[in-house]
């Protein structure tokens, strides 16, 4: 039978619980979902996409159904090349909406048969963000609950190199 693939695009700059809550009530729909870590020209992140990708591995502990990548370029090339035409994005509240509203339809006029699946955040993640969980963690500020225990580690080590 014909695998159904979906990819989930992002910086992952890191990955938080809000992002897994996504994977993981997508994987519900999906036998593979593809985590693809965007190389963002734009976006310099705080931890390299190798070291993204090695973090988000190590947070999925080796589940099977979950693939972890990296593309540059448009999306709807690379969901093409992994022979998906779904996309899976996370919406938090209203602020998230416009942008993804606009993401969903360009590459929609790019690629008819690409579909975007949306997933509402679930009530307990619906205020993280990777840029607040990397503001709290430079100043010492407790993470544990946000972001699985990997990140927290590494957040310590890039701050104060402990
Ligand atoms: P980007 O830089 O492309 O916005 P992110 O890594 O910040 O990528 O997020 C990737 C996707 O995960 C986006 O669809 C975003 O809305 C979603 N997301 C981020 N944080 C959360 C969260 N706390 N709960 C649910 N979805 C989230």
């Amino acid at each position: 039978m014909k695998q159904r693939i979906a990819v989930y695009p992002g910086s992952f700059d890191p990955i938080t619980y809000g992002h897994m809550d996504i994977l993981f009530r997508s994987l519900e729909l999906f036998d593979k979902v593809i985590m693809a870590v965007a190389y963002n020209i734009e976006k310099k992140g705080l931890f390299t996409v190798e070291e993204r990708k090695d973090i988000i591995r190590e947070a999925v502990k080796g589940n099977e159904h979950v693939i972890v990548d990296s593309f540059e370029g448009l999306l709807v090339d690379y969901v093409k090349k992994v022979n998906s035409r779904f996309v899976v994005r996370g919406l938090r509240a209203m602020s998230d909406f416009e942008y993804e509203f606009q993401m969903a339809s360009m590459n929609r006029n790019l690629n008819k048969d690409m579909d975007t699946i949306f997933m509402m955040t679930s009530k307990d993640y619906f205020f993280i963000s990777s840029r607040t969980i990397k503001e709290v963690a430079s100043f010492g500020g407790n993470v544990d609950g946000l972001v699985p225990p990997v990140v927290a580690k590494c957040l310590k080590e890039k701050f104060f190199n402990t």
